[in-house]
């Protein structure tokens, strides 16, 4: 179409949404290729997410067609991630795969100081690496297990912090919904989980996450 003016950008990530595993189907392709220009290329990012440039006209037009085919979109920046998951290897709702949807649903996108990696895993083994992101949520037997504060980068890397163990899933949502509310409060810009949980304190963030009403 030989478009010559250098037309603003805006940058979306984009997945097929939670599922058994991170896929994405032809159709899917198909129409990721489309909005990509011969001269661009899909960035393929850690986190189960591609980031494609679109121009900013077109934004709403390339959502509605990703949405049409399947695709979930997520803001780029200092946002709640999609929620990274395992691939559900024993069974969606043995693995609480509709918990990890809602979970998702409620959170991603959030703005918060600094980008917020939330993972999801359905049993112990913890193929969706929960520990060290975040937000970790684990389910075990029946109950869902929630961390936060790992670090996966640097020469201080660390594993997340246990918070609450062998929660419902209304008790989760609530939590990690709270948690979030928290950091977005009180995080400095650009200040990880991880760094805020340090500074903010333990016991302050357990008081805070225990009360329902503010
Ligand atoms: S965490 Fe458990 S349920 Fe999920 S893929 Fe790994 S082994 Fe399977």
């Amino acid at each position: 179409m030989g478009m010559e003016v250098t037309e603003k950008t805006v940058k979306l990530a984009v997945n097929g949404g939670i599922n058994f595993g991170s896929k994405l189907n032809a159709r899917q392709l198909l129409v990721l290729a489309k909005y990509l220009p011969d001269d661009q290329e899909l960035e393929l990012t850690t986190f189960q997410q591609l980031y494609i440039e679109i121009p900013e006209g077109r934004k709403e037009e390339a959502v509605a067609e990703f949405e049409a085919a399947g695709l979930s979109c997520y803001p780029v920046g200092s946002f709640v991630k999609s929620l990274r998951t395992c691939n559900f290897c024993k069974g969606a709702e043995e693995e609480g795969m509709p918990v990890a949807i809602e979970l998702n649903r409620r959170i991603a996108g959030k703005p918060v100081p600094f980008t917020l990696k939330p993972a999801y895993t359905g049993c112990p083994v913890g193929c969706g690496e929960p520990l060290v992101n975040d937000i970790g949520i684990m389910k075990v037997g029946e109950g869902y297990n929630l961390y936060a504060g790992g670090k996966s980068k640097g020469q201080d890397a660390a594993p997340a912090g246990l918070l609450f163990e062998q929660l419902t899933p209304e008790e989760l949502y609530q939590k990690v919904d709270r948690l979030i509310e928290i950091y977005a409060e009180h995080g400095k810009k650009r200040e990880q989980m991880h760094k805020f949980m340090n500074r903010f304190g333990k016991e302050q963030l357990m008081e805070a996450l225990n009360q329902t009403f503010r």
